[in-house]
Protein backbone atom coordinates (compact mmCIF):
# COMPACT_ATOMS: atom_id res chain seq x y z
CA UNK A 1 0.00 0.00 0.00
CA UNK A 2 1.27 3.05 -0.89
CA UNK A 3 0.63 6.39 1.36
CA UNK A 4 1.78 9.45 -0.35
CA UNK A 5 2.93 12.06 1.96
CA UNK A 6 0.15 14.22 3.83
CA UNK A 7 -0.03 18.22 3.39
CA UNK A 8 -0.67 18.97 7.02
CA UNK A 9 1.74 19.53 9.14
CA UNK A 10 4.60 18.92 7.89
CA UNK A 11 7.13 18.15 9.94
CA UNK A 12 10.16 17.98 8.13
CA UNK A 13 11.09 18.73 4.76
CA UNK A 14 12.23 15.29 3.83
CA UNK A 15 10.91 13.65 0.47
CA UNK A 16 12.76 10.33 0.99
CA UNK A 17 10.91 7.08 0.14
CA UNK A 18 10.55 4.06 2.88
CA UNK A 19 9.54 0.67 2.67
CA UNK A 20 7.65 -0.52 6.02
CA UNK A 21 7.44 -4.30 6.17
CA UNK A 22 5.85 -5.44 8.93
CA UNK A 23 2.99 -7.98 9.25
CA UNK A 24 1.39 -6.21 12.32
CA UNK A 25 -1.25 -4.10 10.69
CA UNK A 26 -1.51 -1.72 13.74
CA UNK A 27 2.05 -1.20 13.87
CA UNK A 28 2.64 -0.76 10.10
CA UNK A 29 -0.41 1.51 9.74
CA UNK A 30 1.03 3.69 12.78
CA UNK A 31 4.56 4.37 11.20
CA UNK A 32 3.41 4.75 7.63
CA UNK A 33 1.13 7.78 9.03
CA UNK A 34 3.95 9.17 11.43
CA UNK A 35 6.08 8.91 8.91
CA UNK A 36 3.36 10.41 6.34
CA UNK A 37 3.31 13.27 8.18
CA UNK A 38 6.38 14.28 8.17
CA UNK A 39 6.90 14.22 4.25
CA UNK A 40 8.14 11.14 3.66
CA UNK A 41 6.38 8.78 0.85
CA UNK A 42 5.74 5.51 2.52
CA UNK A 43 5.06 1.99 0.96
CA UNK A 44 3.61 -0.57 3.35
CA UNK A 45 4.16 -4.78 2.67
CA UNK A 46 3.36 -7.25 5.22
CA UNK A 47 6.11 -9.89 4.54
CA UNK A 48 9.70 -10.17 3.38
CA UNK A 49 8.80 -11.74 0.20
CA UNK A 50 6.57 -8.38 -0.73
CA UNK A 51 9.32 -5.99 0.52
CA UNK A 52 11.78 -8.04 -1.78
CA UNK A 53 9.90 -7.54 -4.79
CA UNK A 54 8.95 -3.95 -4.25
CA UNK A 55 12.40 -2.99 -3.44
CA UNK A 56 12.75 -4.72 -7.09
CA UNK A 57 10.25 -3.32 -9.03
CA UNK A 58 9.14 0.09 -6.69
CA UNK A 59 12.64 0.83 -6.27
CA UNK A 60 14.58 2.89 -5.21
CA UNK A 61 13.96 3.22 -1.50
CA UNK A 62 15.69 5.41 0.58
CA UNK A 63 15.05 3.76 3.95
CA UNK A 64 13.71 0.07 4.94
CA UNK A 65 11.86 0.00 7.99
CA UNK A 66 11.56 -3.54 9.05
CA UNK A 67 10.32 -5.43 12.33
CA UNK A 68 12.90 -7.97 13.04
CA UNK A 69 10.21 -11.12 13.52
CA UNK A 70 8.61 -11.66 9.92
CA UNK A 71 6.74 -14.53 8.69
CA UNK A 72 9.04 -16.15 6.24
CA UNK A 73 12.60 -14.15 6.52
CA UNK A 74 13.51 -12.51 9.38
CA UNK A 75 14.19 -8.67 9.31
CA UNK A 76 17.41 -9.29 9.27
CA UNK A 77 17.54 -11.53 6.47
CA UNK A 78 15.41 -8.76 4.79
CA UNK A 79 17.81 -5.95 5.47
CA UNK A 80 21.25 -8.29 3.90
CA UNK A 81 19.37 -8.77 1.11
CA UNK A 82 17.80 -5.52 0.97
CA UNK A 83 21.87 -4.44 0.64
CA UNK A 84 21.76 -6.54 -1.87
CA UNK A 85 19.71 -5.42 -4.36
CA UNK A 86 20.35 -1.74 -3.40
CA UNK A 87 23.86 -1.30 -1.91
CA UNK A 88 23.05 2.53 -1.10
CA UNK A 89 19.45 2.00 1.51
CA UNK A 90 19.55 2.82 5.07
CA UNK A 91 17.98 0.16 7.65
CA UNK A 92 15.98 0.29 10.64
CA UNK A 93 14.79 -2.60 12.55
CA UNK A 94 12.24 -2.69 14.56
CA UNK A 95 12.64 -4.87 17.55
CA UNK A 96 11.63 -5.75 21.27
CA UNK A 97 13.77 -6.60 24.15
CA UNK A 98 13.78 -10.24 23.88
CA UNK A 99 15.53 -9.93 20.48
CA UNK A 100 17.89 -7.29 20.63
CA UNK A 101 21.36 -9.29 21.25
CA UNK A 102 20.39 -10.68 17.65
CA UNK A 103 20.62 -7.43 16.22
CA UNK A 104 23.93 -6.01 17.79
CA UNK A 105 25.79 -7.70 15.56
CA UNK A 106 24.21 -6.16 12.62
CA UNK A 107 24.17 -3.06 14.24
CA UNK A 108 28.25 -3.27 15.09
CA UNK A 109 28.63 -4.34 11.29
CA UNK A 110 27.03 -1.10 10.75
CA UNK A 111 24.06 -2.90 8.46
CA UNK A 112 20.94 -1.35 10.01
CA UNK A 113 19.94 1.05 12.93
CA UNK A 114 17.43 -0.23 15.27
CA UNK A 115 14.18 1.12 17.10
CA UNK A 116 13.59 -0.85 20.33
CA UNK A 117 9.37 -1.13 21.04
CA UNK A 118 7.72 0.66 22.06
CA UNK A 119 8.58 3.50 20.40
CA UNK A 120 7.14 7.24 20.03
CA UNK A 121 6.27 8.93 16.91
CA UNK A 122 9.21 11.81 17.87
CA UNK A 123 11.53 8.35 18.64
CA UNK A 124 10.45 6.95 15.48
CA UNK A 125 11.00 10.21 13.09
CA UNK A 126 14.50 10.81 14.89
CA UNK A 127 15.21 7.01 14.72
CA UNK A 128 14.65 7.37 10.47
CA UNK A 129 16.04 10.88 10.21
CA UNK A 130 18.90 9.90 11.67
CA UNK A 131 19.80 6.54 9.34
CA UNK A 132 18.91 8.56 6.51
CA UNK A 133 21.47 11.13 7.71
CA UNK A 134 24.17 8.72 8.17
CA UNK A 135 23.13 7.20 4.41
CA UNK A 136 23.94 11.07 2.94
CA UNK A 137 27.06 11.34 4.69
CA UNK A 138 27.90 7.42 3.57
CA UNK A 139 27.01 8.61 0.24
CA UNK A 140 28.37 11.83 0.27
CA UNK A 141 31.69 10.00 1.47
CA UNK A 142 31.83 7.71 -1.21
CA UNK A 143 31.31 10.65 -3.47
CA UNK A 144 34.50 12.16 -2.48
CA UNK A 145 36.31 8.61 -3.03
CA UNK A 146 35.08 8.63 -6.80
CA UNK A 147 35.73 11.76 -7.40
CA UNK A 148 39.61 11.54 -6.04
CA UNK A 149 39.86 8.29 -8.12
CA UNK A 150 38.29 9.97 -11.32
CA UNK A 151 40.74 12.97 -10.95
CA UNK A 152 43.88 10.56 -10.43
CA UNK A 153 41.92 8.80 -13.43
CA UNK A 154 40.81 11.66 -15.46
CA UNK A 155 44.82 12.75 -15.25
CA UNK A 156 45.95 10.09 -16.38
CA UNK A 157 43.97 9.13 -19.30
CA UNK A 158 43.27 13.16 -20.34
CA UNK A 159 47.21 12.86 -20.96
CA UNK A 160 46.95 10.12 -24.03
CA UNK A 161 46.67 11.06 -27.19
CA UNK A 162 47.32 7.35 -29.02
CA UNK A 163 43.82 5.76 -29.43
CA UNK A 164 44.52 2.10 -28.45
CA UNK A 165 47.05 3.42 -25.42
CA UNK A 166 44.09 5.38 -24.58
CA UNK A 167 41.20 2.75 -25.25
CA UNK A 168 43.02 0.48 -22.47
CA UNK A 169 43.73 2.81 -19.99
CA UNK A 170 39.87 3.40 -19.94
CA UNK A 171 39.26 -0.09 -19.35
CA UNK A 172 41.91 -0.68 -16.47
CA UNK A 173 40.59 2.57 -14.93
CA UNK A 174 37.40 1.36 -14.87
CA UNK A 175 37.77 -2.10 -14.06
CA UNK A 176 40.12 -0.60 -11.13
CA UNK A 177 36.90 1.27 -9.31
CA UNK A 178 34.21 -0.95 -10.36
CA UNK A 179 33.18 -4.51 -10.71
CA UNK A 180 33.92 -7.01 -13.47
CA UNK A 181 35.75 -9.75 -14.71
CA UNK A 182 35.94 -8.34 -17.89
CA UNK A 183 35.77 -5.03 -19.99
CA UNK A 184 35.24 -4.14 -23.52
CA UNK A 185 35.22 -0.81 -25.17
CA UNK A 186 33.58 -0.40 -28.08
CA UNK A 187 34.68 2.81 -30.21
CA UNK A 188 32.89 4.59 -33.07
CA UNK A 189 34.27 5.18 -36.22
CA UNK A 190 34.73 7.96 -38.29
CA UNK A 191 35.93 9.10 -41.76
CA UNK A 192 39.61 8.22 -40.66
CA UNK A 193 39.09 6.07 -38.92
CA UNK A 194 37.38 2.65 -38.56
CA UNK A 195 35.07 1.57 -35.17
CA UNK A 196 37.68 -0.95 -32.61
CA UNK A 197 36.93 -2.88 -30.18
CA UNK A 198 38.96 -3.33 -27.19
CA UNK A 199 38.40 -6.29 -24.69
CA UNK A 200 40.74 -6.74 -21.02
CA UNK A 201 41.72 -9.41 -20.17
CA UNK A 202 42.71 -10.11 -23.89
CA UNK A 203 40.99 -13.78 -23.93
CA UNK A 204 37.93 -12.09 -23.24
CA UNK A 205 35.50 -12.83 -26.29
CA UNK A 206 32.66 -10.33 -26.65
CA UNK A 207 28.88 -12.16 -27.20
CA UNK A 208 25.63 -11.64 -29.13
CA UNK A 209 24.18 -10.45 -26.67
CA UNK A 210 26.87 -8.54 -25.29
CA UNK A 211 27.13 -6.47 -28.75
CA UNK A 212 22.98 -6.07 -28.26
CA UNK A 213 23.21 -4.69 -24.72
CA UNK A 214 25.68 -1.92 -26.25
CA UNK A 215 23.73 -0.68 -28.96
CA UNK A 216 20.83 -0.77 -26.23
CA UNK A 217 22.58 1.55 -24.15
CA UNK A 218 23.61 3.56 -27.10
CA UNK A 219 19.81 3.99 -27.66
CA UNK A 220 19.06 4.54 -24.45
CA UNK A 221 21.52 7.34 -24.05
CA UNK A 222 22.33 6.12 -20.34
CA UNK A 223 24.36 3.81 -18.38
CA UNK A 224 22.26 0.23 -18.77
CA UNK A 225 22.11 -2.44 -16.25
CA UNK A 226 22.01 -5.96 -17.92
CA UNK A 227 21.09 -9.05 -16.57
CA UNK A 228 20.89 -11.39 -19.15
CA UNK A 229 19.92 -14.98 -20.41
CA UNK A 230 22.38 -15.01 -22.71
CA UNK A 231 26.26 -14.68 -21.99
CA UNK A 232 27.46 -11.20 -23.28
CA UNK A 233 31.12 -12.47 -23.15
CA UNK A 234 32.79 -15.56 -22.11
CA UNK A 235 36.02 -15.87 -20.46
CA UNK A 236 37.71 -19.30 -21.25
CA UNK A 237 34.85 -21.20 -20.29
CA UNK A 238 33.28 -18.60 -17.63
CA UNK A 239 30.03 -17.07 -19.01
CA UNK A 240 29.16 -13.41 -17.99
CA UNK A 241 25.74 -13.03 -17.87
CA UNK A 242 25.03 -9.50 -16.16
CA UNK A 243 26.58 -6.33 -17.04
CA UNK A 244 26.70 -2.56 -17.24
CA UNK A 245 27.03 -0.90 -20.29
CA UNK A 246 27.96 2.83 -19.98
CA UNK A 247 27.85 5.13 -22.97
CA UNK A 248 30.84 7.52 -23.48
CA UNK A 249 29.29 10.97 -24.94
CA UNK A 250 31.26 13.98 -25.77
CA UNK A 251 29.25 17.32 -27.15
CA UNK A 252 26.42 15.43 -27.44
CA UNK A 253 27.77 12.39 -29.32
CA UNK A 254 28.47 9.00 -28.32
CA UNK A 255 31.75 8.41 -29.10
CA UNK A 256 32.32 4.68 -27.57
CA UNK A 257 30.16 2.15 -24.94
CA UNK A 258 32.14 0.76 -22.21
CA UNK A 259 30.47 -2.39 -21.14
CA UNK A 260 31.83 -4.34 -18.17
CA UNK A 261 30.54 -8.11 -17.36
CA UNK A 262 30.51 -10.69 -14.23
CA UNK A 263 29.09 -13.69 -13.69
CA UNK A 264 27.77 -12.82 -10.53
CA UNK A 265 25.26 -9.62 -10.42
CA UNK A 266 27.40 -7.18 -8.46
CA UNK A 267 27.07 -3.63 -10.30
CA UNK A 268 25.27 -2.23 -7.74
CA UNK A 269 28.54 -1.26 -5.22
CA UNK A 270 28.30 2.04 -4.38
CA UNK A 271 29.91 4.72 -5.91
CA UNK A 272 30.97 2.41 -8.63
CA UNK A 273 27.98 3.26 -10.15
CA UNK A 274 28.71 6.89 -9.97
CA UNK A 275 32.40 6.68 -10.54
CA UNK A 276 31.40 4.88 -13.93
CA UNK A 277 29.53 8.17 -15.11
CA UNK A 278 32.08 10.40 -13.89
CA UNK A 279 34.71 8.63 -15.90
CA UNK A 280 32.50 7.93 -18.95
CA UNK A 281 32.28 11.72 -19.49
CA UNK A 282 35.99 12.17 -18.84
CA UNK A 283 36.86 9.60 -20.95
CA UNK A 284 34.09 10.73 -23.93
CA UNK A 285 36.12 13.70 -23.97
CA UNK A 286 39.79 12.09 -23.93
CA UNK A 287 39.17 9.48 -26.50
CA UNK A 288 37.10 12.89 -28.80
CA UNK A 289 40.31 14.37 -28.48
CA UNK A 290 42.41 11.36 -29.25
CA UNK A 291 40.23 10.75 -32.39
CA UNK A 292 40.44 14.41 -33.41
CA UNK A 293 44.12 13.82 -33.06
CA UNK A 294 44.91 10.44 -34.79
CA UNK A 295 42.64 12.54 -37.81
CA UNK A 296 45.41 15.30 -37.35
CA UNK A 297 48.09 13.01 -37.51
CA UNK A 298 46.38 10.99 -40.84
CA UNK A 299 45.78 13.86 -42.97
CA UNK A 300 49.34 15.30 -41.58
CA UNK A 301 50.79 12.11 -42.70
CA UNK A 302 49.38 12.03 -46.32
CA UNK A 303 50.11 15.93 -47.09
CA UNK A 304 53.65 14.81 -45.86
CA UNK A 305 53.47 11.94 -47.86
CA UNK A 306 52.16 14.39 -50.87
CA UNK A 307 54.49 16.72 -50.35
CA UNK A 308 57.49 13.92 -50.44
CA UNK A 309 56.17 12.70 -53.97
CA UNK A 310 55.97 16.32 -55.41
CA UNK A 311 59.57 16.69 -54.06
CA UNK A 312 60.43 13.74 -55.64
CA UNK A 313 59.07 14.67 -58.94
CA UNK A 314 60.64 18.01 -59.45
CA UNK A 315 63.74 16.62 -58.68
CA UNK A 316 63.35 13.80 -61.20
CA UNK A 317 62.11 16.62 -63.32
CA UNK A 318 64.35 19.11 -63.30
CA UNK A 319 67.04 16.81 -63.23
CA UNK A 320 66.36 15.03 -66.78
CA UNK A 321 65.48 18.24 -68.47
CA UNK A 322 68.92 19.28 -67.50
CA UNK A 323 70.91 17.69 -70.42
CA UNK A 324 68.18 17.96 -73.29
CA UNK A 325 68.24 21.58 -72.18
CA UNK A 326 71.89 21.92 -72.60
CA UNK A 327 71.22 20.50 -76.62
CA UNK A 328 68.70 23.05 -77.20
CA UNK A 329 70.31 25.97 -75.48
CA UNK A 330 73.65 24.77 -77.61
CA UNK A 331 72.19 24.22 -81.07
CA UNK A 332 70.22 27.09 -80.51
CA UNK A 333 73.27 29.44 -79.90
CA UNK A 334 75.37 28.12 -82.90
CA UNK A 335 71.85 28.64 -85.29
CA UNK A 336 72.13 32.22 -83.71
CA UNK A 337 75.83 32.62 -84.56
CA UNK A 338 75.57 31.45 -87.61
CA UNK A 339 72.53 33.05 -88.84
CA UNK A 340 71.41 36.38 -90.25
CA UNK A 341 68.05 38.87 -90.60
CA UNK A 342 64.57 37.18 -89.91
CA UNK A 343 66.34 33.65 -89.19
CA UNK A 344 68.54 35.51 -86.46
CA UNK A 345 65.92 37.00 -84.89
CA UNK A 346 64.49 33.76 -84.73
CA UNK A 347 66.73 32.19 -82.84
CA UNK A 348 66.94 34.87 -80.51
CA UNK A 349 63.91 34.60 -79.67
CA UNK A 350 64.42 30.69 -79.33
CA UNK A 351 67.32 31.33 -77.28
CA UNK A 352 65.37 33.70 -74.58
CA UNK A 353 62.66 30.92 -74.39
CA UNK A 354 65.33 28.51 -73.77
CA UNK A 355 66.98 30.27 -70.83
CA UNK A 356 64.08 31.16 -68.98
CA UNK A 357 63.50 27.10 -69.18
CA UNK A 358 67.31 27.20 -67.63
CA UNK A 359 66.04 29.79 -65.11
CA UNK A 360 62.70 27.44 -63.74
CA UNK A 361 65.23 24.51 -63.87
CA UNK A 362 67.94 26.42 -61.80
CA UNK A 363 65.06 27.13 -59.30
CA UNK A 364 63.99 23.55 -59.10
CA UNK A 365 67.04 22.24 -58.61
CA UNK A 366 68.37 24.32 -56.10
CA UNK A 367 64.72 23.85 -54.04
CA UNK A 368 65.86 19.95 -54.25
CA UNK A 369 69.57 20.73 -52.90
CA UNK A 370 68.08 22.52 -50.18
CA UNK A 371 65.05 19.45 -49.08
CA UNK A 372 68.53 17.25 -49.56
CA UNK A 373 70.53 19.70 -47.43
CA UNK A 374 72.77 19.81 -49.94
CA UNK A 375 72.75 23.79 -50.27
CA UNK A 376 76.79 24.03 -49.50
CA UNK A 377 78.18 27.39 -48.59
CA UNK A 378 81.38 29.41 -50.07
CA UNK A 379 81.85 32.42 -47.66
CA UNK A 380 84.30 34.91 -48.63
CA UNK A 381 84.65 38.39 -47.16
CA UNK A 382 83.22 40.30 -49.16
CA UNK A 383 81.86 44.52 -49.42
CA UNK A 384 77.75 43.96 -49.37
CA UNK A 385 77.39 47.40 -51.35
CA UNK A 386 79.70 46.15 -54.03
CA UNK A 387 77.47 43.17 -54.76
CA UNK A 388 74.30 45.41 -54.84
CA UNK A 389 76.10 47.55 -57.32
CA UNK A 390 76.31 44.79 -59.72
CA UNK A 391 73.19 43.46 -59.48
CA UNK A 392 71.73 46.95 -59.99
CA UNK A 393 74.17 47.37 -63.24
CA UNK A 394 73.31 44.25 -64.97
CA UNK A 395 69.55 45.10 -64.22
CA UNK A 396 69.52 48.82 -65.29
CA UNK A 397 68.54 47.87 -69.19
CA UNK A 398 65.95 45.92 -67.98
CA UNK A 399 64.24 48.80 -65.80
CA UNK A 400 64.97 51.01 -68.73
CA UNK A 401 63.08 49.17 -71.43
CA UNK A 402 60.11 49.06 -68.83
CA UNK A 403 60.80 52.96 -68.59
CA UNK A 404 61.62 52.82 -64.83
CA UNK A 405 64.06 54.40 -63.03
CA UNK A 406 66.40 52.00 -60.98
CA UNK A 407 69.12 53.59 -59.01
CA UNK A 408 70.98 52.41 -55.52
CA UNK A 409 72.63 54.41 -52.84
CA UNK A 410 76.27 53.82 -51.25
CA UNK A 411 76.93 53.38 -47.85
CA UNK A 412 79.78 56.11 -45.97
CA UNK A 413 82.21 52.95 -45.70
CA UNK A 414 81.97 49.66 -47.33
CA UNK A 415 79.79 47.19 -45.61
CA UNK A 416 82.30 44.01 -45.04
CA UNK A 417 80.82 40.97 -44.30
CA UNK A 418 81.63 36.82 -44.53
CA UNK A 419 79.10 35.57 -47.07
CA UNK A 420 78.50 34.02 -50.45
CA UNK A 421 78.97 36.45 -53.35
CA UNK A 422 76.84 33.75 -55.98
CA UNK A 423 73.99 33.31 -53.41
CA UNK A 424 74.15 36.80 -52.00
CA UNK A 425 73.90 38.17 -55.64
CA UNK A 426 70.85 35.95 -56.55
CA UNK A 427 69.45 36.94 -53.23
CA UNK A 428 69.25 40.79 -54.05
CA UNK A 429 69.07 40.30 -58.27
CA UNK A 430 65.99 38.60 -57.40
CA UNK A 431 64.28 41.14 -55.26
CA UNK A 432 65.19 43.67 -57.75
CA UNK A 433 63.98 41.24 -61.06
CA UNK A 434 61.06 41.10 -58.76
CA UNK A 435 60.53 44.84 -58.51
CA UNK A 436 60.90 45.23 -61.80
CA UNK A 437 58.50 43.00 -62.58
CA UNK A 438 55.53 44.29 -60.54
CA UNK A 439 56.45 48.37 -61.12
CA UNK A 440 54.58 49.65 -63.93
CA UNK A 441 56.14 51.54 -66.47
CA UNK A 442 57.47 54.74 -65.58
CA UNK A 443 57.88 53.86 -61.50
CA UNK A 444 61.03 54.01 -59.53
CA UNK A 445 63.16 51.57 -57.99
CA UNK A 446 65.82 51.95 -55.25
CA UNK A 447 68.07 49.82 -53.85
CA UNK A 448 69.88 50.78 -50.21
CA UNK A 449 72.70 48.85 -48.45
CA UNK A 450 72.71 49.96 -44.47
CA UNK A 451 73.64 48.84 -41.10
CA UNK A 452 71.24 48.72 -38.24
CA UNK A 453 71.41 47.37 -34.57
CA UNK A 454 69.15 44.43 -33.83
CA UNK A 455 66.81 46.41 -31.69
CA UNK A 456 66.20 48.31 -34.74
CA UNK A 457 66.09 45.16 -36.84
CA UNK A 458 63.79 43.41 -34.45
CA UNK A 459 61.30 46.38 -34.08
CA UNK A 460 61.31 46.68 -37.99
CA UNK A 461 60.71 43.55 -38.53
CA UNK A 462 57.90 43.26 -35.68
CA UNK A 463 56.14 46.42 -37.27
CA UNK A 464 55.98 44.59 -40.31
CA UNK A 465 53.09 41.50 -41.04
CA UNK A 466 54.12 37.74 -39.50
CA UNK A 467 55.62 35.51 -41.79
CA UNK A 468 57.21 32.24 -41.33
CA UNK A 469 60.48 33.22 -42.72
CA UNK A 470 60.71 36.00 -39.95
CA UNK A 471 60.33 33.37 -37.11
CA UNK A 472 63.24 31.90 -37.88
CA UNK A 473 65.31 35.55 -36.54
CA UNK A 474 64.77 34.07 -32.97
CA UNK A 475 67.71 31.75 -33.03
CA UNK A 476 70.28 34.05 -34.40
CA UNK A 477 70.47 37.44 -32.30
CA UNK A 478 73.94 39.43 -33.64
CA UNK A 479 74.69 42.90 -32.50
CA UNK A 480 74.38 44.39 -35.51
CA UNK A 481 72.88 43.52 -39.08
CA UNK A 482 73.80 44.18 -42.55
CA UNK A 483 71.13 45.23 -44.93
CA UNK A 484 69.56 45.76 -48.71
CA UNK A 485 66.74 47.10 -48.94
CA UNK A 486 64.64 47.45 -52.55
CA UNK A 487 61.88 49.70 -52.23
CA UNK A 488 59.98 49.72 -55.46
CA UNK A 489 56.41 51.96 -56.17
CA UNK A 490 54.97 49.22 -57.79
CA UNK A 491 51.54 47.28 -57.15
CA UNK A 492 52.20 46.48 -54.06
CA UNK A 493 51.01 42.90 -52.05
CA UNK A 494 47.67 43.23 -49.86
CA UNK A 495 48.69 42.54 -46.59
CA UNK A 496 46.96 39.28 -46.04
CA UNK A 497 48.76 37.81 -48.40
CA UNK A 498 52.31 38.73 -47.61
CA UNK A 499 53.02 36.45 -45.45
CA UNK A 500 52.81 33.88 -47.90
CA UNK A 501 54.66 35.15 -50.90
CA UNK A 502 57.77 33.15 -49.34
CA UNK A 503 56.29 29.88 -49.58
CA UNK A 504 56.76 27.85 -52.66
CA UNK A 505 54.84 28.10 -55.57
CA UNK A 506 52.90 31.20 -53.96
CA UNK A 507 51.69 33.88 -56.00
CA UNK A 508 49.42 36.87 -55.23
CA UNK A 509 45.95 35.65 -56.50
CA UNK A 510 45.18 39.31 -58.87
CA UNK A 511 45.53 39.23 -62.76
CA UNK A 512 47.96 42.19 -62.30
CA UNK A 513 50.44 39.32 -60.70
CA UNK A 514 49.84 36.50 -63.19
CA UNK A 515 49.76 38.50 -66.41
CA UNK A 516 53.83 38.81 -65.32
CA UNK A 517 54.04 35.35 -65.19
CA UNK A 518 56.90 33.33 -63.15
CA UNK A 519 56.74 30.38 -60.87
CA UNK A 520 56.32 31.94 -57.57
CA UNK A 521 59.32 29.90 -56.74
CA UNK A 522 62.05 33.43 -56.07
CA UNK A 523 60.84 34.62 -52.84
CA UNK A 524 61.00 30.81 -51.56
CA UNK A 525 64.64 30.19 -52.68
CA UNK A 526 64.90 34.03 -51.31
CA UNK A 527 63.95 33.06 -47.95
CA UNK A 528 65.96 29.91 -48.25
CA UNK A 529 69.31 31.25 -49.13
CA UNK A 530 69.51 34.10 -46.49
CA UNK A 531 67.98 31.13 -43.71
CA UNK A 532 71.06 29.58 -44.84
CA UNK A 533 73.76 32.20 -44.31
CA UNK A 534 71.66 33.39 -40.93
CA UNK A 535 69.72 36.18 -42.27
CA UNK A 536 66.14 37.03 -42.97
CA UNK A 537 63.89 38.41 -45.59
CA UNK A 538 60.83 40.24 -45.16
CA UNK A 539 58.28 42.62 -46.39
CA UNK A 540 56.67 46.07 -45.98
CA UNK A 541 53.75 46.83 -48.26
CA UNK A 542 50.77 48.96 -49.50
CA UNK A 543 48.61 47.97 -52.12
CA UNK A 544 48.78 50.34 -55.05
CA UNK A 545 51.82 52.05 -53.51
CA UNK A 546 54.70 50.28 -53.72
CA UNK A 547 56.91 47.56 -51.45
CA UNK A 548 60.22 47.38 -49.35
CA UNK A 549 62.09 44.36 -49.68
CA UNK A 550 64.60 43.76 -46.85
CA UNK A 551 67.68 41.06 -46.89
CA UNK A 552 69.43 41.61 -43.50
CA UNK A 553 72.62 39.00 -42.95
CA UNK A 554 74.26 38.98 -39.79
CA UNK A 555 77.45 41.82 -39.48
CA UNK A 556 80.06 39.58 -38.40
P1 LIG B 1 57.26 34.84 -59.03
O1 LIG B 1 57.79 36.22 -59.11
O2 LIG B 1 57.99 33.87 -59.88
O3 LIG B 1 55.78 34.76 -59.16
P2 LIG B 1 58.16 35.03 -56.30
O4 LIG B 1 58.30 33.98 -55.28
O5 LIG B 1 59.38 35.81 -56.64
O6 LIG B 1 57.55 34.32 -57.56
O7 LIG B 1 57.06 36.02 -55.81
C1 LIG B 1 55.85 35.51 -55.31
C2 LIG B 1 54.74 36.53 -55.48
O8 LIG B 1 54.97 37.65 -54.63
C3 LIG B 1 54.67 37.13 -56.88
O9 LIG B 1 53.93 36.29 -57.74
C4 LIG B 1 53.96 38.43 -56.60
O10 LIG B 1 52.58 38.20 -56.50
C5 LIG B 1 54.49 38.83 -55.23
N1 LIG B 1 55.60 39.80 -55.32
C6 LIG B 1 56.92 39.53 -55.23
N2 LIG B 1 57.65 40.67 -55.30
C7 LIG B 1 56.76 41.67 -55.44
C8 LIG B 1 56.90 43.11 -55.58
N3 LIG B 1 58.07 43.72 -55.56
N4 LIG B 1 55.75 43.82 -55.71
C9 LIG B 1 54.55 43.21 -55.70
N5 LIG B 1 54.37 41.89 -55.58
C10 LIG B 1 55.46 41.12 -55.46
Amino acid sequence: MIHEPLATPPLTTSSARVLIADDDATMSSFCARALSVGGYTVVTVAEAEAAIAALREQGPFDLLLADIKMPGQSGLELARIAREIDPAIAVVIMTGHSTIDTLHASVRRGVADYLTKPFEITELRLAVEQALHKRSLLQESLRVRALEELLRSSEAINAILDRNQLAREIITHARAHAPGEAGFLFIAGSDYLPPQVFAEPPGAAIQPAGREAVAQSIRAGRPLPIAGAEPLALVQATALTYGLAVPLRARGETVGVLLLCSPRDEFNVPGASEFLALLANQAGNALRNAQLYSQLDAAYNSLRELDRLKSEFIAIASHELRSPLSIVLGYARMVYDRSTGDQREYAQRLLTGAERIKDIVNDLLRLRDFDRKQMALNLERSALDALARQAVERLIPGAQQKGQDLGATQPDQPVILDLDREKVLLVIGNLIENAIKFTPPGGHIHVEVVCWPHERLAAEIARAVANPTMRRLADAVPANWALVRVRDTGIGIPREQQGRIFERFYQVASSLTREQGGTGLGLAIVSDLAALQGGVVWVESEEGRGSVFSFALPLT
